[in-house]
């Protein structure tokens, strides 16, 4: 075959893209078909139990979805799937349509540009708020390329704006250690957001939160989305009515049920498992 079709070739292919020739943090993912996550024919067992089986999950870019469903279901596995903490036994994730997830370690899947929030808040105590967002930003090559290190005028800005997003614009200088539950758990997403991250996966938001706090988190992550994918793991059933995203519902490590809230509701098989509980 002579080199310039078998260069063809290889552009054409989906999986071919020279990871070994580009930092992981130059990668950008092809999103022309609409979707930023393509995760297929994933299975994963521990121990003989199949905590994955066969899943099928497309996340398109832009938007904000919740995952749901029984403890035990599979959803803290997918996310380790996707960042790189766990390798699937078969199956396909892919970040746009030409980034193969699996070909990566966990650090360099964080580079690429996906965020991922735990359950627990973990921001630094001893500093103050805006001090904390301004370590989060130093800590993405992507963004601190400055010889200096100092930020400039815009990125100060980017992270006023973040604090107003967050709710936390008042609370600029406060050390982050003074801050309740909530605005800790705020304060990180709003870390998160500071290294850019293309997809932010978010565990359990609300565990632990008043309604109110509930309700401010819902209005951070819809104002998240759109500039971000945004994937919220969640069991407050509650707070998933009141985020109004699509739903995709997980049961024994299958998708069981897609679509509006209203529509999985609706579902009785999903009934069954989750809702009637
Ligand atoms: P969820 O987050 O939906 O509650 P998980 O993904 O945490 O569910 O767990 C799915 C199943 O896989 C559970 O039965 C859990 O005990 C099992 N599991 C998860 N991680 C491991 C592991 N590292 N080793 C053994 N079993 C695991
Ligand atoms: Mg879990």
């Amino acid at each position: 075959m002579n080199n310039a079709l078998k260069g063809l070739r290889q552009i054409t292919r989906r999986d071919r893209v020279f990871n070994f020739m580009v930092n992981a943090d130059e990668l950008v993912p092809d999103t022309s078909k609409g979707e930023i996550l393509y995760v297929e024919d994933l299975s994963v067992s521990f121990d003989g139990f199949k905590a994955i089986n066969d899943l099928n999950l497309y996340i398109r870019e832009g938007e904000l979805r919740c995952i749901i469903g029984p403890n035990g279901a599979g959803k803290t596995t997918l996310m380790d799937i996707i960042t790189g903490k766990t390798k699937p036994d078969t199956g396909t994730v892919y970040f746009g349509q030409d980034i193969d997830l699996l070909q990566f370690s966990e650090p360099e899947i964080a580079q690429i540009g996906i965020g991922r929030k735990f359950q627990k808040p973990t921001v630094f105590e001893h500093h103050n708020v805006f001090e904390n967002l301004e370590l989060a930003m130093a800590a993405n090559k992507r963004v601190w390329h400055t010889l200096t290190a100092t930020l400039t005028g815009e990125q100060k800005d980017r992270i006023d704006d973040i604090l107003h997003q967050a709710g936390l614009f008042e609370l600029k200088f406060e050390q982050a250690a003074l801050l309740s539950h909530g605005q800790k758990q705020w304060l990180e997403i709003a870390m998160l957001v500071m290294q850019e991250p293309r997809l932010l996966l978010v565990d359990e938001p609300v565990a632990g939160m008043t309604h109110q706090e509930m309700d401010k988190t819902a209005e951070l992550l819809h104002h998240l989305a759109g500039d971000h994918s945004v994937v919220v793991v969640e069991h407050d059933m509650d707070f998933v009515r009141s985020i109004a995203s699509d739903v995709t519902v997980l049961h024994q490590g299958s998708v069981l049920a897609e679509g509006t809230m209203e529509q999985v509701q609706a579902n009785p098989e999903v009934v069954e498992v989750y809702l009637g509980e």
